[in-house]
């Protein structure tokens, strides 16, 4: 594992830091907890000394679980990132309420790297008004938190004051090879790094849209290297190159990808990229600007939607149809994800266009509008018949696969 130095401290972090953000999934859907702390405990041992979670994560489950993870002495090896949700903030008090109960619920002590989570200018002036400067500097005092900190998804201008706005330590932008224009990107990272801010990357790999599977037109560009590398391991390397970044968060949920991860931590010095490298990267980020659809980075933040589509989802579903242009295989994966053949409908034709979603949204992206888009292209007309059509069709499957098998019964 390489380290990287907090400029401020001098304290070293791992440059790849732990998103407690995409835990694994059981078989059934749901979290798989012990997963998720053996995961996290591995990539501890292995040298990561820096974990990220929220209380928006999982719907409030990510920090009770990571409580977990860093009992048996793992607390002691870990730098704990947490955040300030600044929508729950009315007054002053829920400030000190929230952190409380975050160091509570953590089973801590105190929290090492300490947020106010997905600033824009608007929730940037809000708490600015609820007087959370000086919030900040009471829980530093006392040893709430070690450091303050925090993320960001506005524009630049707002990106620079907050910058200046306060003694940070630390702020944590979206930053990957198809964002280097987009909110803070280059020139934000540059800017905070020359305010002698440690800055740790989110979205490194715009939530999973610049892993495998890739689209043909990419691969091919890919494939001109000489260096093999899977392209998960493109996009992180990508990021690393750059020395003004610290930490780089990646939301890992299978032992393959951390181990990946973590052999590339190894060897992912700043400027390490060569010559060839870059523009190739630059091909790469051209081929996905054209095929693209929405933004999305499958944050969740817009979750949970009162009509009950399952947005970023939706979104996914879009952008792989973009991506891997197969009429029925993208349709039925549309109706079996979110058509409600399993689990729940969750699809965009639900959306009542409502905008709650639209206002927390980091990417700005016009969700209500886009659902109609979405509900358009892949929905169609006689959504509906399509539906039942295929929950039949299921049924009828999952009754044939219930009959008896004889051969079965005679061994
Ligand atoms: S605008 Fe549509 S997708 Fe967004 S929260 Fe409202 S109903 Fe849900
Ligand atoms: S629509 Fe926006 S808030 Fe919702 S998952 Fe996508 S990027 Fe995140």
């Amino acid at each position: 594992m390489l380290y990287r130095t907090v400029p401020k401290t001098g304290e070293s972090l791992s440059i790849l830091g732990y998103g407690f953000m995409r835990l694994p999934r059981s078989p059934g859907g749901g979290l798989d907890e012990e997963r998720a702390i053996s995961q996290l405990r591995h990539a501890i041992d292995e040298g990561v000394n820096y974990v990220d979670t929220s209380p928006l994560y999982h719907f409030g489950r990510s920090e009770p679980i990571l409580a977990r993870a860093l009992e048996d002495g793992y607390r002691e090896k870990v730098n704990i990132a947490d955040k300030l949700p600044p929508w729950s903030v009315k007054t002053r008090e829920d400030m000190d309420r929230i952190l409380d109960n975050q160091i509570r619920i953590l089973k801590a002590g105190y929290i090492d790297y300490y947020l106010l989570h997905s600033l824009t200018r608007e929730s940037w002036e809000k708490l600015v008004r609820l007087d959370v400067l000086s919030f900040l500097d009471a829980a530093k005092n006392d040893g709430r938190i070690r450091k303050a900190g925090f993320s960001f998804h506005g524009d630049p201008a707002t990106f620079r004051a907050i910058v200046d706005a306060y003694d940070w330590h630390f702020c944590q932008i979206q930053y990957n090879y198809l964002d280097e224009e987009n909110q803070e990107g280059t020139a934000g990272l540059e800017y905070a790094a020359g305010k002698h801010l440690a800055v740790m990357i989110m979205e490194p790999l715009r939530g999973g849209n610049l892993a495998s599977p890739v689209p043909n037109e990419v691969r091919k560009i890919w494939d001109e290297s000489p260096i093999r590398r899977s392209t998960a391991a493109w996009g992180l390397r990508w990021v690393w190159d750059h020395p003004e970044v610290t930490v780089v968060l990646s939301g890992m949920n299978t032992e393959a990808d951390i181990d990946e991860n973590l052999r590339e931590a190894s060897t992912a010095y700043p400027n390490s990229l060569g010559d060839g490298e870059r523009p190739l990267v630059g091909r790469v980020r051209d081929a996905y600007r054209a095929l693209m659809k929405v933004n999305c980075t499958g944050c969740s933040y817009c979750m949970p939607c009162p009509a009950g589509v399952n947005i970023p989802e939706c979104f996914a579903l879009y952008n792989r149809a973009a991506l891997f242009p197969q009429k029925w295989g993208n349709t039925l994966l549309y109706l079996a994800k979110v058509g409600g053949i399993v689990g729940r409908e969750a699809h965009a034709g639900l959306c009542l266009g409502c905008g709650r979603c639209e206002k927390i949204c980091p990417q700005k992206i016009p969700i209500p509008e886009r659902m109609r888009e979405v509900a358009r292209e892949m929905e169609g007309r006689g959504f509906r018949f399509k539906v039942t059509v295929a929950k039949a069709g299921f049924s009828l499957y999952d009754a044939v696969l219930r009959i008896p098998n004889p051969l079965r019964r005679r061994r």
